[in-house]
């Protein structure tokens, strides 16, 4: 709680003067941060946009270096700084190999789901491409042990600034293009379960025992959706 209550302080924004030389960073402060779970305040409100100037301090650069290593611990495909506490619009995602695997062939091709190197967007603007949504099931680390089937859009745009407040844009569709949506709706304060389906809330462990394996058409027609 002490991290996260410092990483708040040094990176609050809005100062109306220049801020103050960067405190170095202290050796023993840890590599991952607690995941703040639902219920928080600051899961639900909107987050503040990162002044330029801000995105190369030490500061910052600890913070998208600790986001990724709490992701990756988690382990999880996104993070967006208000899940460790942290109420400014930054997101990290990635998918990697290891995280696939449980998914078989036709699984990862329904999902479009492809591994993919680690991305950092700051001041994230989102939009939809075309009309076509897809549903499938995904939970959240500030949810923890539930999933829930969730409608998308099935490709969209983002643009905002990368780690080193170089300006970019990432049109993608599939699995990446969901956890953009997810992770751009957590700096809006908005969390999956106010997109669900509500009637197919469930905790990880029963979902993966009734619908592992099966393609989502089934598991809509088991839900009644
Ligand atoms: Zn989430």
């Amino acid at each position: 709680m002490l991290a996260r209550a410092l990483s708040i302080t040094l990176l609050a924004v809005g100062c109306a003067s220049p801020p103050p030389p960067a405190p170095p960073v202290p050796s023993s402060v840890p590599p991952t941060l607690p995941i703040v779970q639902t219920g928080a305040e600051v899961l639900r409100a909107r987050a503040s946009d990162v002044p330029v100037d801000r995105i190369t301090t030490p500061a910052f650069q600890e913070l998208v270096a600790k986001m990724i290593a709490t992701m990756r611990a988690a382990p999880g495909v996104g993070l967006a700084a208000p899940q460790i506490g942290v109420p400014l619009r930054v997101i990290v995602l990635e998918d990697r190999e290891e995280l696939v695997k449980s998914l078989n062939a036709a699984e990862r091709a329904e999902r479009e789901r492809v591994p993919f190197a680690t991305r950092v967007f700051v001041n994230p603007v989102l939009r939809p491409i075309g009309d076509e949504r897809v549903m499938f099931f995904e939970g959240c680390l500030s949810v923890k042990g539930y999933v829930g089937l969730v409608e998308r859009a099935r490709e969209v745009e983002v643009t905002g600034l990368d780690e080193h407040a170089t300006p970019q844009t990432w049109r993608v569709r599939g699995w990446p293009a969901r956890i953009l949506q997810h992770e751009v709706d957590h700096v809006d304060g908005t969390l999956y379960i106010d997109r669900m389906q509500t009637r197919s809330f469930a905790t990880a462990e029963h979902a993966k025992a009734l619908y592992a394996g099966k393609p989502i058409a089934e598991v809509r027609r088991m839900l009644g959706l």
